[in-house]
């Protein structure tokens, strides 16, 4: 059986290969692109284990690198463009996409959407009108996520790490 990490870069992969499907389906109407950094928020916290994905490959960048200043996400450079992209966490992986998710109001399931209002066009179908399997579904991922980072640490199966503070980790010398 494979290790969690190599695990999390399956996910991320299947995520990145679905998401590729639904950007095609939507390019009329998706402008997310390089230099477009709207979604790249400062507060954005992922587990550990994605946390460990970058730790693992971004190395480099965390022990010279310089954080983005406050106010946008640290990995971002000076042109707008993900310093990570390949190790990216998958939050980051599905956003510009329809959004779709289920919750329980007053004991009745119901739908909620969301969208980047960039990426609403008035000559695309609105939001509400859009079949549900061509929005991104917020929820199997997020299971399997949980699933992945409690084998990652049992002990602390939903330990989370702000983005910001791998640079920190990395000047104190803290590689956890
Ligand atoms: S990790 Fe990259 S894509 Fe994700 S919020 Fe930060 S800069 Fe944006």
């Amino acid at each position: 059986m494979s290790d969690p990490l190599s695990e999390l870069r399956a996910l991320h992969a299947a995520v990145d290969a679905e998401v590729a499907e639904l950007s095609a389906l939507h390019q009329g109407r998706l402008q997310c692109a390089r230099g477009c950094a709207g979604c790249c928020l400062d507060d954005l916290s992922v587990f550990a284990l994605e946390a460990e994905r970058i730790r693992a490959e971004a190395g480099e960048l965390l022990r010279e690198g310089s954080p983005h200043p406050p106010g946008a996400c640290a990995f971002l450079d000076g042109e707008g463009a993900c310093r990570v992209y390949a190790a990216r966490p998958y939050v980051c992986r599905s956003q510009g996409l329809p959004l779709r998710w289920l919750e329980e109001r007053e004991g009745q399931v119901v739908e909620l959407r969301d969208i980047c209002p960039l990426n609403e066009p008035e000559d695309q179908p609105p939001l509400e009108e859009l079949a549900p399997e061509s929005c991104w579904p917020i929820g199997p991922v997020e299971a399997r996520l949980r699933e992945l980072q409690a084998a990652h640490e049992p002990e602390t199966p939903l330990r989370r790490v702000p983005l910001r503070d791998l640079f920190l980790a990395s000047e104190s010398g803290d590689a956890q």
